[in-house]
């Protein structure tokens, strides 16, 4: 017989004193996360959890206290939370992360408020991807940051007013890129700031070429930090290779799917420095937004293994309104769609992310002392059609539907929870 250790003997005790009858549920590990007396605040009751950061599939209960994972479990008992989220039937995921988004309304010209967007898109996770430049960004971080209940990270944009001159665009006058100032602005906010965004697509750096690009990378190091630099590109000016031989490993490639000219595929080949960037470490994004997702550009390439590492909407007020409907659980279905399993689709919106936000442990997953941040889905069978951003269409056989989206263990939109006593 197994000797009873003191941790037993503390667990025992714990749970008896708490009103847990031991006879009725037995020592469980959950038992052992609450003192005498003690409940979760909440508990998501058996929902097929997908959580590729700890290799995790199966039907499990996530209690959550305190904003954080306090227990997850086959089965813990209604009577241990204070609420409950039936996730019967649901797949339940880590807080889903929108590596590219714009969430800086009134700011730059093409923001939206993240915690609108929250509920509707399962996201609890939002990197504002260039909103702002060293000039306002005291403004995304005080006004935005500092207010909303969505997690907001940010690229400061190279460009010194970010995104608010749009429609005129950001880097035609290449004295906006002032390198002392966006190093200087990374470094003052490195608990937020993940690095330098810049957009290198023709007609937004008219005549200045790859200089934004070398700025960004000068701002990037000169800060002192560990800082990216998130490159988009479409219609890129020159050679596409110039620019991909520029990105160091860590950096962002974003739109790495887009259509719109001067592609990472030309002539269905990948072009062999977008190999040789992914292969030294560059982050393969998608950004779909309203002009920058090519089915004809993706599927080569994910045959021929440039495939994305992460999933990104690239969201805002005007792509939110375009035929590709780029909200993550509708891009995230595509690539469901596209020949990747229902893990790795997860893994590309929360863990794979995460390690590139890389500022809070255990973000992207659902492990003990993890922020308590859940999405919820349906996972809907049966033909549905999808469009890129060139018009084409493609047919798929599933989607997800987002259900509930929960940050730091409480539930956005109304209170969709039941208390014990009522529970189903
Ligand atoms: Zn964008």
């Amino acid at each position: 017989m197994k000797p009873v250790t003191r941790r037993d003997f503390l667990a025992l005790s714990a749970a008896a004193a708490g009103g847990y009858g031991l006879a009725q549920w037995g020592v469980s590990a959950w038992a052992q996360s609450l003192k005498p007396g003690e409940k979760f605040d909440l508990l998501i009751k058996g929902g097929d959890v997908v959580d590729p950061g700890q290799k995790l599939r199966g039907v499990r209960d996530i209690g959550i206290r305190n904003a954080v994972v306090a227990a997850i479990a086959p089965d813990i008992p209604v009577a241990a939370a204070s609420r409950v989220v039936n996730a019967k039937g649901k797949i339940v995921t880590p807080g889903i992360i929108d590596l590219h988004a714009h969430v800086f309304p009134l700011g730059s010209a093409i923001g939206l408020p993240a915690d609108e967007l929250a509920p509707i898109t399962a996201t609890t996770t939002f990197v504002s991807a260039g909103d702002a430049g060293a000039n306002n960004f005291g403004a995304l971080k005080h006004y935005i940051i500092g207010q909303v209940r969505s997690r907001v990270y940010a690229f400061v944009h190279i460009s010194s007013i970010g995104l608010a001159g749009y429609p005129v665009l950001e880097m035609k006058d290449i004295d906006y890129a002032n390198v002392d100032a966006a190093a200087k602005c990374v470094a003052e906010n490195a608990d937020v700031v993940l690095g330098i965004k810049v957009r290198q697509s023709a007609n937004v750096v008219g005549r200045n070429g790859l200089e934004p690009l070398k700025r960004a990378i000068q701002a990037a190091e000169r800060s002192g930090t560990k800082a990216r630099v998130m490159c988009h590109i479409g219609g890129v000016p020159g050679n596409i290779a110039d620019l991909l031989d520029m990105l160091r490993p860590g950096d962002v490639l974003t739109h790495a799917f887009s259509g719109s000219g001067n592609n990472t595929v030309q002539d269905g080949k990948v072009v062999p420095a977008a190999l040789a960037a992914k292969q030294r470490g560059v982050v393969i994004d998608v950004g779909h937004g309203g002009g920058s997702f090519d089915y004809t550009v993706c599927e080569p390439a994910i045959q021929q293994g440039f495939g994305p590492d992460v999933i990104s909407s690239d969201i805002h007020a005007s792509s939110g309104n375009s035929p590709g409907k780029p909200f993550m659980p509708w891009v995230m279905s595509k690539f469901l769609n596209l020949g990747y399993t229902l893990e790795q689709v997860v893994a590309m919106s929360t863990i794979n992310p995460a390690k590139v936000i890389d500022r809070l442990p255990k973000l992207g997953t659902l492990q003990i002392g993890a922020p308590g941040d859940v999405s919820i889905f349906d996972l809907i069978e049966g033909p549905v059609k999808f469009v890129d951003t060139r018009k084409h269409e493609r047919e798929g056989q599933r989607h997800l539907r987002p259900v509930h989206t929960i940050r730091a263990g409480r539930v956005f939109g109304g209170p969709p929870y039941f208390v014990p006593s009522t529970y189903p």
